[in-house]
C-alpha cells in the first residue's frame, strides 16, 4: 500500500532531492557563540542511565530507538555508523541538536541531552507516541467501512495547524528557517483528541543572517523536498522565513487532503516548472473556501505579500469561531472528490 511504500528508503531519496557532495556549511553561528561553544554547553547524556530498547523508525541518518532515561520515556536517535563518515550527515545531525536545544516551547520537540563522545552518537529527544503527521493523517482517512476514524472534527484538525504555526511563530521570532516544514516532520503526542503536534526534524534548519535570509552557497547540490520549497528559493538557493510559510501552505494542504501526495500526478521537474509559471495545488473538495485562501496567500509568488506566522494564526483562530468552516462536509466531500484519486 501507500503507506510502506512511501517509508522505503528509496521513496526517500526520491522525495529529496539528495547530493552527498554538498559542501560543509561552516558560516553557521547560533546567537554570539560559534559553533564549537555551543556544541559543547549542550546537555549531555549519561549513558548509565539510559536504556534504548526497540526500534521505532528509521530517518535519514540511522534508526530511532524506543528508550527510558532517568524513568521517562525517550525516542533515541542515532547517527548511523555510515552517516558518521560522511560529513554533511554529521552536521545535520549536530545543527538538530543545537536548534532544538535553542527553542523551549511546547509545539517544538524538546532535545533531553547528547551523546556524542562514544560511537554511535545519540540525540535523546522526548517519546512522541502519536507518529508523525502524516502517516496519521493517512489513517484518518475516510472509508466506507469507516467514514470518520479517530472521530475527527474540523476543529481537530484546525487545532493541528495552529499548533504547528505556533511551533512556527517562535522560529520567526528567534531569526531561524526550518527549510523542511512538511506533515512527515511534524510529530503528534498520541493519537487521541488531546493529541498536541509538535516540529520536528531540525536537520536543515538554519539561523538568519542580518538581512534575515541564509543563502545556500550551492543550491543545486542541496538537499531539499521540492514539493514544499518556494520557487524562489529552489532557483537561488535564498531562504527566508517567507519559504516556510510557503511550506506551511503546502502543509495545511497536506492536513485538510488526509495526507495526499502534493502535485502527485507530476514528477519533480514538472512540479518546478509547474509552480513556476504559476501553477497551484488545487483545492480539492475536502478543502473549505477560506482555508484554501489562506494556502494561496502562503503561496503568493512576491514573499513580501505572504502573510506571516503571527498573521497566519490570527486568522486561524479566527477560523475556529466560524461556523461555515467548523461544520464543513470534510469527510463526505473527501469521499466525493479523492478517494478516486490513486495517492
Ligand atoms: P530523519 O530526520 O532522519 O528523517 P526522523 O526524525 O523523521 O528522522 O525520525 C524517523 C522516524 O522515527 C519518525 O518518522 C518517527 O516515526 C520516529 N521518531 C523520531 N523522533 C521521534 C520521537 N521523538 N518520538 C517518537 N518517534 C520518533
Amino acid at each position: 500500500g501507500f503507506a510502506s511504500r512511501y517509508f522505503t528508503k528509496k521513496s526517500l531519496k526520491e522525495e529529496y532531492e539528495f547530493d552527498s557532495r554538498t559542501p560543509y556549511y561552516d558560516e553557521l553561528m547560533f546567537g554570539y557563540e560559534t559553533r564549537e561553544e555551543a556544541i559543547k554547553k549542550l546537555p549531555q547524556i549519561d549513558r548509565k542511565f539510559l536504556i534504548v530498547k526497540e526500534s521505532i523508525g528509521s530517518g535519514n541518518f540511522g534508526e530511532v530507538f524506543f528508550g527510558e532515561y532517568g524513568g521517562h520515556t525517550v525516542a533515541v536517535k542515532t547517527l548511523a555508523k555510515a552517516a558518521a563518515n560522511i560529513r554533511t550527515y554529521q552536521d545535520s545531525f549536530i545543527t538538530e541538536a543545537l536548534c532544538m536545544s535553542t527553542f523551549k516551547h511546547d509545539n517544538i520537540i524538546t532535545l533531553i541531552g547528547v551523546s556524542f563522545d562514544v560511537k554511535p552518537a545519540y540525540l535523546v529527544l522526548e517519546f512522541m507516541d502519536g507518529s508523525d503527521l502524516r502517516l496519521f493523517l493517512m489513517e484518518a482517512r475516510p472509508t466506507a467501512t469507516n467514514p470518520c476514524p479517530f472521530d475527527m472534527t474540523v476543529a481537530d484538525f484546525l487545532k493541528l495547524t495552529i499548533d504547528i504555526a505556533n511551533g512556527c511563530s517562535v522560529l520567526e521570532k528567534f531569526g531561524y528557517v526550518h527549510r523542511d516544514i512538511a506533515a512527515r516532520n511534524v510529530l503528534l503526542t498520541s493519537r487521541g483528541p488531546d493529541r498536541v503536534a509538535k516540529i520536528a526534524d531540525f536537520g536543515l534548519a538554519r539561523g538568519l543572517n542580518e538581512a534575515n535570509y541564509y543563502r545556500v552557497s550551492n543550491c543545486r547540490r542541496t538537499c531539499f523536498a521540492i514539493r514544499w520549497v518556494a520557487p524562489e528559493a529552489l532557483l537561488d538557493g535564498i531562504f527566508t522565513t517567507k519559504t516556510d510559510i510557503w511550506a506551511f501552505g503546502v502543509l495545511i494542504w497536506e492536513i485538510f487532503c488526509f495526507g495526499l501526495t502534493p502535485y502527485s500526478s507530476m514528477g519533480l521537474d514538472d512540479v518546478v516548472t509547474f509552480v513556476a509559471s504559476g501553477g497551484r495545488l488545487e483545492q480539492t473538495l475536502s478543502i473549505p473556501s477560506n482555508i484554501y485562501f489562506l494556502m494561496m496567500h502562503c503561496w503568493n509568488t512576491s514573499q513580501d505579500k505572504r502573510p506571516n506566522f503571527s498573521t497566519i494564526l490570527k486568522i486561524l483562530s479566527d477560523f475556529m469561531t466560524d461556523e461555515d468552516i467548523l461544520k464543513f462536509p470534510i469527510h463526505e466531500n473527501f469521499i466525493k472528490g479523492c478517494c478516486t484519486l490513486s495517492y
